[in-house]
């Protein structure tokens, strides 16, 4: 059977790369989203095993040691991991698996499976990015701070990606990233 593609989704916190990766898989049944592990606390509303898998510190170095993570990372003071296991059997299934994760998860994953689709999700303009933190209320300032700090710092890496994504409008935004799923898919024997 045909392999699905293994796409990276990074993005500033705030560019809404959340809301387009939603937007696909509702209109689009050939993807599956990877759920992560994370320390930090579930925002109100968030719920575990749906957002995120919510466990303690403890727990998520017990499973660094396992080798149960295909890639880490270290954001804003608290550990996200990418459980290993899921993802390859998704894969193995014909499923296009995304994995939504920041630059430094990213950067292993390339390493590790190299035909990974990296696709970048960047706002149209720092004001809009800024506002768009502050409008959706889940940080305090302080975070929000820290965030947009990273925002600036992971500038740097977007050069990495194969494509860059303007979230102006959400529908083209999302056809924009199905498109390059399909083209490929088409391109890339991954058999
Ligand atoms: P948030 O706290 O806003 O949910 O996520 C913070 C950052 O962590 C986002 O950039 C998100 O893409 C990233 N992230 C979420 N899950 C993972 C993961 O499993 N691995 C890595 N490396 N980053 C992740």
């Amino acid at each position: 059977m045909k392999k699905g593609t293994l796409i990276v989704i990074s993005g500033f916190s705030g560019s809404g790369k959340g809301t387009i990766i939603s937007k696909l898989i509702e209109k689009y049944d050939n993807y599956s989203l990877s759920i992560s592990a994370t320390t930090r606390k579930p925002r109100y509303g968030e719920t575990d095993g749906r957002e995120y898998f919510f466990i303690s510190r403890d727990d998520f170095e017990k499973k660094i040691k396992n080798g149960d993570f295909i890639e880490y990372a270290l954001y804003v003071d608290n550990y996200y991991g990418t459980p290993g296991e899921y993802v390859v059997k998704q894969l193995n299934s014909g499923k296009n698996v995304i994995l939504e994760i920041e630059i430094q998860g990213a950067a292993k994953i390339k390493e590790r499976f190299e035909d990974a689709l990296m696709v970048f999700i960047a706002p149209p303009s720092a004001e809009i990015l800024e506002q768009r933190l502050k409008n959706r209320s889940t940080e305090d300032g302080e975070e929000i701070t820290k965030r947009l700090r990273r925002a600036a710092d992971e500038s740097f890496f977007i050069k990495d990606y194969d494509y860059i994504i303007i979230n102006d409008t959400l529908e083209k935004a999302v056809e924009s990233l199905n498109n390059l799923v399909e083209c490929e898919n088409m391109a890339v024997n991954r058999n």
